[in-house]
């Protein structure tokens, strides 16, 4: 392997050793977790950058301390890139990753105990999204939609206008981790107009996907506010991001509330990789990235119905899918999730709609194809890593087959390196 780490090598072996081992991990196995990616060279150096120096409280033009000709060049340049990316009039690039952003937005625009009207978690929303493990249902009050029909992932927009105009949410809230189909964002932003809420989308997960149009805007269709991480489909480093559709009084509010509401100084660094990583997003190569991501997961999609595995909705119209492994194959979604593992596969178990299992060792397991689509697989690998799970799965006690499905994992990664550059 390259000499990556010359100084961290030289002066802390154990450090050393295990950015070692992860560098190789990466290397030799096929990521298939749908949130996450591998950056560019650029995007790492722009991270790994002196900028990290800096403190920059406050915004461009506004800062609280000296010293800031560069920080202000660099958080501009974000903030123009996102607005281009997703169509945007305003743009906070500020949070340090999803959870701060969505925080952030919240307390931007609610009063504690108002109410927030978000996807069911067990149909695929975030933790953000009003999980009773988080610190903000303390402070606000979730109320939920759901699937009508887990078979065809349609969203009960009935109900769901029902319950807006019961429980009158400030905020209605689309997006989600673990849900493969888009959304009616007309049928939301109706719903939302109905009942004076903001209409809010959290595009975590497919960020990427949006700004290389290979699936629709949500500003196209009248959201307010986009929030998002950066680090997911878009393939910058992890953070987030805020974005506006028009630049309206609660833009800055959502300002005041990034900063000083809920963070100290911002990672200047990182705001130069997210730069870095729109300039990337912007170029038309994207564009045909997202596209392909797309195109991989419909190839897995069709060697799993060839298997007869159930999968969430009937499949998917995104870069996931979500499959249920223990009602197709007996294996539960903790075992599928160690087994392929050890074959070189990492995803995640994944509770599934109205799961017969508990959330620890669900029946689900979810992947996706935005990593492995980066390293420059198309539909031809991308069925092959399909088969190969399928293989592993239904010879889950059969060492031999194990080894050598490591083995043509090891071959595949061999062929299709990380790359250093996207442009
Ligand atoms: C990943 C994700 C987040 C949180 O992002 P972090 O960077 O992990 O804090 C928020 N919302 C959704 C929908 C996500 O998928």
């Amino acid at each position: 392997m390259k000499n990556l780490y010359p100084h961290i090598k030289k002066q802390d072996k154990k450090v050393f050793a295990a950015i070692e081992g992860e560098e190789k991990r990466q290397a030799e196995g096929l990521e298939l977790i749908p949130s996450e990616n591998y950056v560019s060279q650029a995007v790492r150096e722009a991270n790994a950058s002196a900028l990290t120096n800096k403190y920059s409280e406050g915004y461009p033009g506004k800062r609280y301390y000296g010293g800031q000709e560069f920080t202000d060049e660099v958080e501009m340049i974000a903030i123009e890139r996102a607005k281009k990316l997703f169509g945007a009039k305003y743009a906070n690039v500020q949070p340090h990753a999803g959870a701060p952003a969505n925080v952030g937005m919240y307390f931007a625009l609610l009063e504690p105990g108002d109410t927030v009207l978000g996807m069911d978690l067990s149909h695929g929303g975030h933790l953000t999204h009003g999980h009773p493990v988080t610190y903000l249902t303390k402070i606000f009050r979730f109320v939920r939609y759901k699937m009508k029909d887990v078979e065809t992932g349609e969203i009960d927009y009935d109900e769901m206008r029902k319950v807006a105009k019961k429980e009158r949410p400030k905020i209605v809230l689309a997006g989600y981790s673990a849900y493969p189909r888009e959304l009616d964002y007309d049928k939301f932003v109706s719903i939302a107009r109905e009942v004076g809420a903001y209409a809010v989308m959290d595009i975590a997960h497919i960020a990427g996907l949006i700004a290389g149009k290979a699936v629709r805007n949500p500003f196209d269709h009248g959201f307010d506010i986009m929030t998002t991480t950066t680090h997911k489909t878009l393939r910058g480093p992890r953070g987030g991001m805020i974005l506006t559709r028009e630049d309206a009084d609660f833009a800055k509010k959502i300002d005041k509330s990034i900063f000083p509401g809920l963070q100290g100084g911002p990672l200047m660094h990182n705001i130069a990789a997210k730069a870095v990583c729109f300039g990337e997003a912007l170029s038309p190569k994207f564009r045909v990235y997202a596209k392909q991501v797309l195109k991989n997961a419909k190839a897995m999609e069709k060697v799993f119905a060839t298997n007869n595995v159930r999968m969430l909705t009937g499949g998917t119209s995104n870069h996931l899918i979500l499959a249920d492994v223990w009602g197709s194959m007996g294996i539960s979604g903790k075992e599928a999730e160690t087994l392929l593992d050890e074959v070189g596969m990492t995803l995640n178990k994944n509770s599934i709609a109205d799961d017969v299992r508990g959330p620890m060792d669900p029946s689900g397991i979810r992947f996706g194809t935005p990593a492995i689509t980066t390293r420059g697989f198309k539909a031809k690998e991308s069925t092959k890593v399909a088969e190969l799970m399928i293989e592993a799965l239904k010879n889950k006690s059969n060492k031999k087959v194990h080894k050598r499905i490591r083995e043509d994992v090891r071959k595949l990664c061999k062929r299709f390196p990380i790359p250093e550059s996207f442009v």
